[in-house]
Formats: structure tokens, C-alpha cells, sequence
């Protein structure tokens, strides 16, 4: 069988007037993450983890920050691009799974609605998908809340 697995990782800051969006799921907090894009940092490590699979380079590469068009951009349309992307290079997702990493607020009540979203934009099933949320124990920048962290990693089957 042919198998390739990739990795991904994404860090946004932290600040006072963003929306929160993780998984594509907009979560009620007082802060939300800075970007270009909607800065949804799950999904952005998904999507490196699936480039990375194919050594087809990074979401810098495909949806610059400099380029106006990626401003605000909906990171579950640049998600179905990639997928598309892989798709046409005859590979699949088998699995994937990831861990976002925050001190607050608390993810778990979130987690299955980001995995139905996520499932629903891959066309997977959510069995597919496994996020899990983690605090840093108070340590480093994650852990005084300056921002959130994700790491993906999946696993693609050719069709
Ligand atoms: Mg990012």
C-alpha cells in the first residue's frame, strides 16, 4: 500500500478584538488569534500536515500572507483547495490527528463540532479525525495566554 505521512504546526498570537476560530467553529472568548487570514491555527497545521505528506511545501507557499486575496479568507476554503490539491494527485486522507494547545478556554465542549466541520469540508468521516486540546501548564508564551498553538499530523493512502 502506498502511504506518505506529514506534519504540520501553526502558533497565532493572541489579541483583544478577533474572533476566535479554531476548526472552523468560531468559539466565544475574549480574545481571538491575529493573521492575515482568520488565523485558524488547526486548521493551518492540518493544512501543512497534508502539504507535507506529498513534500508539496507549506500554506505560505500556496496562500501567501503578502497577497490581499488571502485577507480574512475563510481557512475551511483554503482547506477544501488543498484537499482538492492532494486529491488531484490521486492521494487521499486515511487519518489525521492533532492537538491544539491553549490555556483557555476550555476546548473539549468544541472539539466534536470541529471535527463534524472539518469531516464535512475533507469529506471524511469524523472517526477520521481526531482533535485533542491540551493547556501548556501555564509555561512559555501558550501557557500566559499570548497565543495558541496546533500540531497535525495525517496519514494519506493513494486511491
Ligand atoms: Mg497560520
Amino acid at each position: 500500500m502506498d502511504l506518505r505521512i506529514g506534519n504540520g504546526y501553526d502558533i497565532h498570537r493572541l489579541v483583544s478584538d478577533r474572533p476566535l476560530i479554531l476548526g472552523g467553529i468560531q468559539i466565544a472568548h475574549g480574545l481571538g488569534l491575529l493573521g492575515h487570514s482568520d488565523a485558524d491555527v488547526l486548521t493551518h497545521a492540518i493544512m501543512d500536515a497534508m502539504l507535507g505528506a506529498l513534500s508539496l511545501g507549506d500554506i505560505g507557499h500556496y496562500f501567501p500572507p503578502s497577497d490581499p486575496q488571502w485577507a480574512g479568507a475563510d481557512s475551511l476554503k483554503l482547506l477544501a483547495q488543498v484537499n482538492e490539491l492532494i486529491l488531484s494527485k490521486g492521494w487521499k486522507i486515511n487519518n489525521l490527528d492533532s492537538v491544539i494547545v491553549a490555556e483557555r478556554p476550555k476546548l473539549k465542549p468544541h472539539l466534536q463540532a470541529m471535527r463534524d466541520r472539518l469531516a464535512t469540508v475533507l469529506q471524511l468521516t469524523a472517526d477520521q479525525i481526531s482533535i485533542k486540546a491540551t493547556t501548556n501548564e501555564k509555561l512559555g508564551p501558550v501557557g500566559r495566554e499570548e497565543g495558541i498553538a496546533a500540531y497535525a499530523v495525517t496519514l494519506l493512502v493513494k486511491e
